[in-house]
């Protein structure tokens, strides 16, 4: 699933509002405009933007810009306009499939912009986080909206599924998904009750301090990338450690816990060889 960005409608620099928002709330609306694509919404907010606009109307794969995210867009009243750098409305379709379609768009894209502006995956609680603008209308005023359930529940999707999808993604199951992580590099585990197999440790005793600004996530239960991440570490943390081995295409590290050990690995290796250092030794 991916969609494009169209900014055909995209409101020019002096269009529109020009104060940033704070990155409190992203807004979630649909179009109450059954059968209009999400072009000619765009078209239409980008000729009527002084009265009302959004900043992204999500079609079937395709997103138009017509805010830009980050500034107050004119959607939801003047309780959270200033307070959501995102807005986005959900094109409606009497086509049920197409409307599962653009509903998927409409998901993957909130989670993408609610994940860039630090806002929680969360559905209309308190605090920050992702909020309907029926929420809006019920619990802080200045709208009376109350959409997207309306076009939602032809498609049978409740407030309990919007809310798990925008968790999780449209159609995955609960916890199934891999955890988000700040680094594509391996990082420090969970203690296991037994010692990795399939690597052979050299014992030696140290301290490792983490260089790579990207951080470097410690594993548990076994030297490898696909072990359960126990934390990210960030630069500038440090290590014990009182082994070393080779595996998966790194040098590893074994960090004595109080129940086992956490596994880092420090850099690649090509073979038993190291090819690259993310960190010191001392
Ligand atoms: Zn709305």
């Amino acid at each position: 699933m991916a969609y494009t960005i169209d900014k055909s409608f995209a409101l020019a620099s002096k269009e529109g509002a020009s104060q940033k928002a704070s990155n409190k709330y992203l807004i979630l609306h649909s179009t109450a405009n059954l059968g209009a694509s999400a072009k000619n919404n765009a078209s239409y907010e980008k000729r009527t933007w002084t009265t009302a606009y959004v900043h992204f109307i999500a079609g079937d794969g395709i997103v138009y810009q017509v805010g830009t995210p980050g500034y107050v867009a004119w959607g939801a009243g003047p309780k959270v306009n200033g307070l959501s750098p995102v807005q986005i409305e959900m094109e409606e379709s009497a086509d049920v499939a197409k409307q599962r379609r653009i509903y998927n768009t409409y998901i993957e894209l909130a989670r993408d912009y609610a994940k860039k502006y630090g806002i929680p995956l969360t559905l209309d609680t308190t605090g920050n986080g992702v909020k309907t603008h029926n929420w809006v209308s019920q619990n802080l005023g200045g709208t009376d909206h109350s959409d997207p359930y309306g076009a939602l529940k032809r498609i049978g999707i409740d407030k309990t599924q919007l809310a798990k999808d925008i968790a999780n993604g449209a159609g995955s199951s609960v916890a199934t998904k891999p955890a988000t992580t700040t680094s594509s590099k391996p990082a420090v585990s969970k203690p296991a009750a037994t010692p990795s197999t399939g690597i052979k440790w050299i014992a030696q005793t140290g301290v490792f301090t983490i260089t790579d600004s990207d951080g470097i996530k410690l594993r548990s239960g076994s030297a490898s990338v696909k072990s359960p991440l126990l934390a990210i570490l960030k630069k500038g943390n440090t290590v014990k450690y009182n082994a070393y081995g080779y595996a998966g295409g790194y040098v590893w590290i074994r960090q004595p816990r109080s129940n086992g050990y956490g596994y880092l690995p420090t850099g690649n290796a090509s073979g038993n060889k190291r090819t690259s250092y993310w960190g010191a030794f001392k």
